[in-house]
């Protein structure tokens, strides 16, 4: 990109030129054996561990999240490429299937047929205020299409436009180095500017995580192209935590201690704080809560925008009838219109949450949390059916000893609305593991059949293609017999089919 103007956003040409760029990387990037994709995955990640001491004060200036926070966030987001470019050299997501000619096939001749995963071509990337690193120029979301092999254009989030510019210098210089085309990512910054992106034909799939009206806005224009494209939007989720009586009863001080902790750090503003703990009324656990509450240091958020929006928020919640403070924390404005806060803590019981769901359910994106006194364990499957549709988190904290069965069905509805089912733990830390599964149901997410973080974000930014009759030259290589990258191929060889259905032993009955 010749030229970037951080705080006027990207200039139309500019925006052209990487949108070209883009496309004309798309196939070279696309047939990049994978040892050298994996390479370049490799040279990123070296790259942002070596120039931490130059990223962190910028992304602690622009953000306000605390040199902790933003050092272990950067050392995840190095693990994530590291980890990715692993995923890549093992061959297996390109889940390469050969079915061998057969003229003895159950239904006839079957032709041969291989089928793989390829990439879906150049992809929008909207990044996020609140994970300078981990969601954003170089995030999850960004090295997912790179492993997968998709060019990508971040729209940059204006909250740190200069760690945006920043980062994307070093990663595309990085994977310069690696032998990456030019275009592999590209960064524009504006508004308009990031939905030129999305609109464009060359554009073929969006991420984007963010608010929920502004993830609706963008999936909605997304869905109305002219060839519509996928929109993977994360959007907001209040992820809620349940009690058992017993469980309170057993651990009342480590459960406040996790709670507060958890809404607390890095000042609530995280998709997965806890935003409602289900409790039964007790008036020792709200005095702990306050009490660790108040305990909390001042935290600055994000940008004036995002405290103006929590100051709107939390007004709306301590203004509705029946809501009763626990720990009114506190809020400052300073000179330069940046807002600081500590958590606010209050609590409502089942029916005012009901008849204020309207006010109370959304999310409250910084230091607040709701704690919803119930009185039966048996009414929080209902609760949880009623007023959590869709959330990337469910929790349960049991005691020991519960009787498990009372549970159950409880789990079962956290798993039909909730993309991660957690016992006895706080949703807050997102492992970046291959099981990891960070999406789910409306309104935590635009699409829920996958994740965001993990190693399964690869294959959201894939599809599959199957070639029928092709000869070996023309096959793309993971396709071939003789298989010049080595990658996993599950092969179905002439015959099997006259066994099919015949695996089955007493056991499995
Ligand atoms: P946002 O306002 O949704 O913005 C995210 C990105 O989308 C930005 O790049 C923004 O561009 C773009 N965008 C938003 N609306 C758009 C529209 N109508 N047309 C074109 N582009 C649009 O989110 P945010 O600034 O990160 O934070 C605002 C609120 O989102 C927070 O207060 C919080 O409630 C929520 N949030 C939730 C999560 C979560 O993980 N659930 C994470 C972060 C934030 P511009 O800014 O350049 O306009």
């Amino acid at each position: 990109m010749s030229q970037m103007t951080e705080l006027d956003g990207t200039a139309s040409a500019d925006v052209e030129f990487a949108l070209t760029a883009a496309d004309a990387a798309r196939e070279d990037l696309a047939s990049m054996p994978l040892d050298q994709r994996s390479q370049g995955l490799l040279a990123v990640a070296d790259t942002l561990d070596s120039h931490a001491p130059e990223l962190l004060p910028l992304a602690e200036a622009e953000t306000g999240l605390t040199r902790p926070r933003l050092t272990s966030e950067l050392r995840r987001t190095s693990v994530q490429l590291r980890l990715f470019a692993d995923v890549v050299s093992a061959g297996d997501f390109l889940d390469v299937r050969i079915d061998e000619e057969d003229p003895g096939f159950a239904l006839g001749h079957r032709p041969d047929i291989r089928r793989y995963l390829v990439s879906v071509g150049p992809v929008v990337n909207f990044a996020a205020s609140n994970f300078p690193f981990a969601f954003s120029t170089i995030g999850g979301d960004t090295t997912a299409a790179l492993a997968a092999g998709s060019p990508v254009i971040v729209k940059g989030h204006p909250g740190h436009p200069r760690l945006s510019s920043a980062t994307y210098r070093l990663v595309s210089s990085a994977l310069r180095d690696a032998g990456f085309p030019d275009g592999s990512i590209g960064l524009v910054l504006g508004q308009s500017q990031g939905v030129e992106v999305l609109t464009d034909e060359r554009i073929r799939a969006a991420t984007f995580t963010g608010s929920a009206q502004g993830g609706r806005a963008l999936a909605e224009i997304a869905a109305r192209r002219r060839i519509p494209i996928p929109f993977f939007g994360e959007l907001s989720s209040v992820n809620p935590v349940f009690v058992t009586p017993q469980a309170l009863v057993q651990r009342r001080d480590t459960l406040a201690a996790g709670f507060v902790g958890s809404v607390a750090g890095s000042a609530g503003q995280l998709c997965t704080k806890p935003g409602f703990l289900f409790v039964p009324a007790d008036a020792e656990l709200r005095d702990v809560v306050a009490r660790r509450s108040a305990d909390q240091p001042e935290h600055r958020l994000l940008n004036p925008h995002t405290g103006s929006g929590y100051r709107e928020r939390r007004d709306t919640i301590l203004s509705t009838p029946g809501v009763r403070l626990v720990d009114e924390g506190t809020l400052r404005i300073d000179d330069t219109g940046e807002t600081w806060a500590t958590p606010t803590i209050v609590a409502v019981d089942v029916e005012t949450l009901k008849h204020q769901r309207d006010r109370l359910l959304d999310e409250a994106f910084g230091p607040l949390s709701i704690l919803v006194e119930y009185e039966d364990l048996s009414d929080l499957t209902e609760i949880a059916r009623e007023l959590f549709p869709g959330n990337l988190t469910g929790t349960v904290h049991l005691g020991q000893g519960e009787a498990l069965a009372a549970i159950r069905p409880l789990l079962v509805q956290l798993a039909r609305s909730c993309g991660r089912v957690l016992v006895d733990d706080w949703p807050t830390g997102v492992a970046v593991t291959p099981a990891m599964q960070h999406g789910g149901p409306f309104p935590s997410t635009t699409n829920d059949s996958g994740t965001s973080v993990g190693t399964a974000a690869i294959t959201r930014l894939m599809r599959p293609v199957a070639y029928q009759g092709v000869p070996a030259q023309l096959l793309p290589a993971p396709l071939r017999d003789s298989n010049p990258w080595g990658v996993p191929q599950r092969r179905t060889a002439p015959g099997e089919s006259a066994q099919w259905g015949q695996l089955r032993t007493p056991t499995d009955s």
